[in-house]
């Protein structure tokens, strides 16, 4: 897989607005952010999209639901509610090809999208 600006991130080349780490993910609040709360969920391991996901990365994929609601909790979005979104491919509007979760946030958001 191409290297992409997560993985320069991962390893703290460029700068980001770190919210939670572990060994296997991070998360850091999009540069462009869409509403009050927009952070970025990823993992460390560079998987292009949930279209590549295989058997093997299940766990991982599990993992990064939890640090999702860790991230709420922490940014104080958990109870008023947020929403989950990955984007993949074109027609998806992905432009980095690290799997991400966006996890948005702090105010009503419409639906559907467009
Ligand atoms: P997507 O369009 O779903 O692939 O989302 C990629 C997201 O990454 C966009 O919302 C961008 O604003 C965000 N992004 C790109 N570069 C950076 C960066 N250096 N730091 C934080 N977020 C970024």
């Amino acid at each position: 897989m191409p290297e992409t600006v997560f993985s320069k991130i991962i390893r703290k080349e460029i700068p980001a607005k770190i919210v939670y780490e572990d060994d296997l993910a991070l998360a850091f609040h999009d540069v462009h952010p869409q509403a009050p709360v927009h952070v970025l969920v990823i993992p460390k391991q560079p998987i292009q999209s949930l279209a590549h996901v295989s058997e093997a990365d299940v766990a991982l994929l599990g993992h990064l639901q939890r640090v999702i609601q860790q991230v709420a909790r922490q940014l104080q979005i958990d109870e008023t509610g947020y929403r989950v979104v990955t984007n993949i491919g074109r027609d998806g509007g992905q432009s980095v090809d690290h799997i991400h979760y966006h996890v948005l946030g702090g105010r009503s958001l419409s639906w559907p999208p467009g």
